[in-house]
């Protein structure tokens, strides 16, 4: 199995419950939770972990949302734009869930 590190200090990632992934300018980043929540009170740790479970429920809500403006007003800009949660959720999950045990 490969080792999960926290990108700020460099720790050892051993549970998905001490994960935090998150967008940033450099893609896909993970922290441990001690590291995220020292960065929540920054101003660039503004930001809700990817693999929470509110990250699931906004998800949905997008989904569904582009589902009925994709029947309003047939566009595929509409698939797209429900396809990039998903996406980044997956790529998430490819990257470091994936390699770490419940
Ligand atoms: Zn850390």
């Amino acid at each position: 199995m490969q080792e999960v590190l926290c990108g700020e200090c460099g720790k050892v990632i051993n549970s998905r419950d001490d994960l935090c992934t998150f967008l940033s300018m450099n893609g896909i980043q993970a922290l441990c939770s001690d590291c995220y929540m020292r960065n929540q009170k920054t101003i660039r740790g503004v930001r809700t972990p990817i693999n929470s479970q509110s990250t699931v429920l906004v998800m949905i809500a997008a989904i569904v949302a582009c589902l009925l403006l994709f029947v309003w007003h047939p566009s595929w800009i509409w698939v797209v734009v429900a396809a990039i949660a998903p996406f980044i959720r997956s790529l998430s999950w490819l990257l470091f869930e994936r390699k770490l045990k419940a």
